[in-house]
């Protein structure tokens, strides 16, 4: 992790976003649970990606890539549960239409089953410094901003409360009759996300959104990170 962020800054002095190869090679050093995922940069590579990674009942995600599409589904830039060589290529057709230059390739993934959506990270206070967050996350998470936040590095007792402390807590443990989701998981993800911010302190914040949360495990579907 070390030897990647120094080698980035080594690029990009100023710091700023890491894009998905980057920012997939870093959650993989703290071995955080993620959808397998495909660059591509080429309709035929994007098709050729689509047919691997396909989920058992077909669907595919299409997301656009590129160094000014931080908030994607505002743009229009995520395309979701495709189907098929032709909707992919579709897909990739719009994309390029609608965002020109300002896509440099695509980002393909199997569907994720459904669960919780939930947001999990790391934010560098100006006060406190490294806060590891949880929360609802998903598109409505800016929204309804119900988070909850500890003082990295976190300790089991910080990881239990963190997990409860969000209005949307409940919905985790059985609500209304379904079945809990892995709370294991996630405590698991907030203390590898607690320990990328004790190692890394050029971390300006790590924001997984949607960890998605069902009661056979957890997945990170979407992060973001940028460096100081
Ligand atoms: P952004 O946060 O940049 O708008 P995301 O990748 O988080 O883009 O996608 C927006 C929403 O689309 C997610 O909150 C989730 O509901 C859905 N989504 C994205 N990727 C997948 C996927 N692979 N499987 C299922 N749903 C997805
Ligand atoms: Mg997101």
């Amino acid at each position: 992790a070390r030897a990647l962020v120094e080698a980035t800054l080594g690029k990009a002095p100023g710091g700023g976003w890491l894009d998905a190869r980057e920012t997939e090679q870093l959650f993989d050093c703290y071995a955080i649970p993620r959808l397998p995922q495909v660059c591509a940069r080429t309709e035929q590579e994007t098709v050729d990606a689509a047919a691997r990674l396909a989920a058992p009942d077909g669907g595919v995600v299409v997301k656009a890539q590129g160094p000014g599409l931080v908030h994607k589904s505002d743009r229009g830039a995520v395309l979701l549960d495709l189907h098929g060589e032709q909707e992919v290529r579709a897909a990739y057709r719009d994309l390029t239409a609608r965002l020109g230059a300002a896509l440099t390739g695509v980002l393909v993934q199997p569907m994720a089953a459904r669960g919780t959506e939930l947001l999990a990270g790391v934010i560098q206070d100006e006060v406190f410094g490294a806060l590891v967050v949880f929360g609802l996350g998903g598109t409505t998470s800016e929204l309804l901003a119900d988070h909850a936040a500890r003082l990295a590095p976190l300790t089991d007792t910080d990881i239990r409360e963190l997990l409860v402390a969000p209005r949307c807590a409940p919905l985790l443990f059985g609500y209304r009759g379904g079945p809990p989701a892995d709370v294991g998981g996630l405590a698991d993800l907030l203390a590898r996300l607690s320990r990328m911010a004790d190692d890394l302190p050029e971390l300006a914040e790590a924001e997984c959104n949607p960890v998605i949360a069902r009661p056979d495990g957890i997945t990170v579907v979407d992060a973001r990170v940028r460096l100081l």
